[in-house]
């Protein structure tokens, strides 16, 4: 646990934003400035869920500790599960676990190899983008599509992400190209291994429903019932599926950096008693489990 403790004797009521990135994959916030803008929304608890990479995770304990927030480590795992994408939150994980480092090298490897095949289709379509300037802007080692955009905004041939995601990079676009992914019963294991617990993310936008049963079945802990993208209605309705298979609920803000002028990450939180919950069903685990299993504990 925080050597600080986190600011309980805050006024009003407690929230947690357990779905951030930063320049360590996607996002375009230090880690610093992350904790910064969460203590500035009064957040108790923030996880770094970067893609396929738990690099950031011990600057952002440093800076949440500094703040007084309670830092959860994590990662967002891009699966999939009967040819639905599915995402699962990693939350707890131990960043010095073997096959959790190893798999995270694999996944990021095979990101830097689809940035040259994204950049080859691009190329293909007489736009002169290079991979190296991608590498350059993404300077991290799980580069990913909005890299390549960023690269085609600054050399001018897009006008913004938006427009770059729209004409090649989305799903059936030219420049897409679909990643190797590990199935969500994989990244469930994956997680478990590595002493953490297992969320479905934004179920809302990835619309697989029908693929929660299993998961559920196989030992996911927990559904993404809050996130920016999610209405109320949505909201609401996972609560149910959660409450119907027994799911810890999670919730986040998915905050990239800034958006429409904003920092985003306090922009959705996960309501105290959802985020007690999963402390509580954390330490129960941690506590049943072998002694290493709690090496991964919140620092
Ligand atoms: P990748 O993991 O490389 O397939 O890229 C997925 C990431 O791209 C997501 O996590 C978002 O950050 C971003 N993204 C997806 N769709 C869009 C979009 N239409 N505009 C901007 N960013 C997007
Ligand atoms: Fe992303
Ligand atoms: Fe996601
Ligand atoms: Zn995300």
């Amino acid at each position: 646990m925080s050597e600080t403790p986190p600011p309980t004797a805050r006024p009003g009521p407690a929230f947690a934003d357990l779905h951030l990135h930063t320049l360590f994959s996607d996002g375009t916030f230090t880690p610093e400035e992350l904790a910064g803008h969460g203590a500035r929304f009064g957040l108790v608890a923030m996880a770094l869920t970067d893609h396929d990479t738990v690099e950031g995770c011990a600057r952002m304990d440093a800076a949440c500790r500094k703040l007084g927030i309670l830092s959860i480590t994590g990662a967002e795992l891009t699966a999939e599960q009967d040819g639905n994408e599915v995402h699962i939150l990693g939350y707890f994980l131990d960043p010095e676990n073997a096959t959790l480092q190893a798999s995270l090298k694999k996944f990021q490897a095979v990101r830097q190899n689809r940035i040259h095949e994204m950049v080859a289709r691009i190329n293909r379509l007489k736009i002169p983008l290079r991979a190296e300037t991608v590498f350059a802007i993404a300077n991290c080692h799980s580069p990913g599509r909005p890299h390549v955009g960023r690269a085609l905004v600054q050399g001018g041939f897009c006008g913004s992400l938006d427009e770059a995601f729209d004409r090649f990079l989305k799903k059936n676009r030219p420049a897409y190209v679909p990643k190797f992914k590990i199935s969500a019963l994989e990244a469930i294991e994956l997680v478990h291994q590595a002493g953490g617990l297992a969320s479905m993310a934004h179920p809302g936008l990835n619309r697989s429903d029908e693929v929660i049963p299993a998961l559920a079945a196989a030992g996911l802990d927990g559904i993404e019932c809050f996130h920016s993208k999610h209405t109320a209605a949505m909201s609401d309705y996972y609560l149910d599926i959660a409450a119907r298979h027994h799911l810890l609920v999670t919730g986040g803000s998915d905050c990239h950096g800034f958006s429409k002028g904003k920092p985003l990450v306090g922009g959705c939180k996960l309501p105290g008693v959802h985020y007690d919950r999963l402390m509580e069903h954390y330490k129960t685990r941690a506590a049943s489990r072998a002694p290493d299993a709690t090496a991964a504990q919140p620092s």
